[in-house]
């Protein structure tokens, strides 16, 4: 009976994570919507997984992993952003602040305080909001965090680490979509996988995990063989990589640039875009870069925006920082 009991509980748990549905198509047939990959709820689970592992840690008597967010400038989105890690870290036992600078901030003085953050022994995760104010140097800034309290994975030596498929602090957004792809059980070994979007911080490390081997030391390789589309990737090829593409992973921030028949028909779909938009009704919304209503009649499966990457990059986020304190002991 209370295995039954429990059977149900995770068979509800998974059908909230990957809803899908019938819709009526134009010839009147009932057909399969694609699995809705909900990322807020997947979020919820690695935070709830997390809490606990944190609240042994400090039962076996180490000190709260601690998390110090930089932020320069009054940008509303980054504050938004900042607020939110903030507030999913001391949810989940980790002690964090928020250090806020006037967009005036010096790259020196930035740095220098940075530098008293790498040498505060109860401080494991340094974080800089980006983007900087453009008189700042980002890549500069990021090599200045000390490798291993980067929880944001953008230094240097934490780049070089994963493109050489060694253990390290991967990009939480990056980390996400992998952690998604192997949650939801997405097949990626020898699968075609585009991803569409090259930046440094989200899609070259995705590229990378995915076409890693699984069986090097960072344990993060997905085997899947790779294309990776950009700017300059003329959208007639654009379509043609991605109607051959088993998954997709799209990181523009471009609107509706994947369409519908686009998409090989059963298909994943991971959305990493996100962009703020004003609908006809003059309100503002948040949207990807999938065309989501009409992808779903063809794909397999597809991350919601907003729903789906967001909250599991803040997720990862805190793994990072948990994964950081863990480390920082152990020297
Ligand atoms: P970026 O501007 O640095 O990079 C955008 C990439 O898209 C570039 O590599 C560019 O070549 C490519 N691109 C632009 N137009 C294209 C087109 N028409 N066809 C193909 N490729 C095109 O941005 P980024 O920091 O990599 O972020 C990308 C998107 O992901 C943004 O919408 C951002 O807001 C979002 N984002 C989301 C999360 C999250 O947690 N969900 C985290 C980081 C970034």
């Amino acid at each position: 009976m209370r295995h039954r009991i429990c059977l149900r509980i995770v068979s509800t748990v998974l059908n909230t994570k990957m809803r899908s549905h019938t819709y009526i198509d134009s010839l009147g047939s009932a057909r399969m919507m694609a699995r809705a990959l909900d990322g807020k709820a997947l979020a919820k689970e690695i935070k709830d997984e997390l809490k606990i592992k944190i609240h042994n840690w400090i039962n076996a008597g180490h000190r709260a992993p601690s998390l110090r967010c930089i932020i320069v400038g009054q940008d509303p989105a980054s504050h938004t952003y900042v607020k939110n890690k903030i507030a999913a870290a001391t949810e989940i036992g980790i002690e964090a602040q928020t250090i806020k600078y006037d967009a005036t901030l010096t790259e020196e003085a930035l740095i220098a305080a940075i530098e008293l953050l790498n040498n505060d022994k109860t401080v494991d995760g340094i974080l800089v909001q980006l983007p900087l104010p453009n008189s700042i140097d980002e890549r500069r800034v990021c090599n200045a965090v000390a490798p291993e309290k980067d929880v944001d994975g953008f230094h240097i030596t934490n780049v070089g680490q994963l493109c050489l498929d060694m253990p390290t602090i991967v990009p939480a957004t990056a980390l996400a979509v992998i952690e998604m792809l192997k949650r939801f059980k997405i097949d990626t070994f020898g699968r075609n996988a585009v991803v569409v979007g090259r930046s440094k911080n989200v899609g070259l490390p995705i590229a990378m995990m995915l076409h890693s081997d699984k069986n090097h030391d960072s344990g993060l390789g997905m085997d899947a063989t790779v294309t990776i589309c950009h700017r300059h990737t003329p959208p007639a090829q654009l379509e043609l990589h991605c109607r051959n593409a088993d998954i997709i992973i799209t990181a523009t921030g471009v609107p509706k640039l994947i369409k519908a028949d686009m998409i090989k028909p059963g298909a994943t779909i991971i959305d990493v875009g996100i962009t703020r938009i004003t609908d006809e009704q003059g309100k503002t919304k948040l949207v990807g870069d999938v065309d989501y209503d009409e992808v779903v009649k063809v794909a397999g499966a597809v991350t919601p925006v907003p729903g789906g990457v967001g909250p599991m990059t803040v997720a990862m986020l805190m793994h990072n920082t948990f994964q950081a304190a863990q480390k920082i002991w152990q020297q």
